[in-house]
């Protein structure tokens, strides 16, 4: 399903043009506009997925599957010195544009990228309850 209103769905299946890495019938991958680093890029499934919660398995294997590939690319022919893997969830979490993407950001050693946050502590009682409430046991 695609939405009319969504930018990335109108770039994903090619009614806006785009930098486009790879494509196939499930997704495309393009070049950030605003790259937080040299080859920053995101992959869009063609169907529309607002978040993570929405995604269809089969998508989900699919993009993880062409991250893969496209970071074995990026290694070998952007010289990079780590990648950084981000997908974010609604605003709180960062998310500008509300059709599902993952980002893959090179990292090189001077480069401008932030994405160090302030360590806190995990106790005893508050570990208990998110075991508790949080675990499951069903298979994926
Ligand atoms: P989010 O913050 O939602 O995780 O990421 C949205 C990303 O999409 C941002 O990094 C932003 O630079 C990028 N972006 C927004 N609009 C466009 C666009 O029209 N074309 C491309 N190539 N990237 C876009
Ligand atoms: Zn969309």
């Amino acid at each position: 399903m695609k939405d009319n209103n969504c930018i990335f769905c109108k770039i994903a299946n090619g009614e806006i043009p785009s930098a486009t890495l790879y494509d196939d019938e499930k997704v495309r991958v393009i070049l950030d506009i605003s790259p937080a680093s040299k080859g920053h890029a995101l992959i869009l499934p063609k169907e529309h997925y607002a978040n993570l919660y929405e995604i269809s398995d089969e998508m989900a294997m699919h993009v993880i599957k062409t991250a893969k590939k496209m970071a074995i690319k990026m290694k070998d022919e952007l010289g990079l010195e780590g990648l950084n893997v981000l997908q974010n969830n609604g605003e709180a979490a960062g998310q500008t544009v509300f059709h599902y993407h993952m980002h893959l950001v090179p990292r090189y050693k001077e480069d401008k990228v932030n994405m160090k946050w302030e360590n806190g502590e995990l106790g005893e009682e508050l570990k208990e309850e998110l075991v508790r409430n949080l675990s499951f046991e069903s298979g994926i």
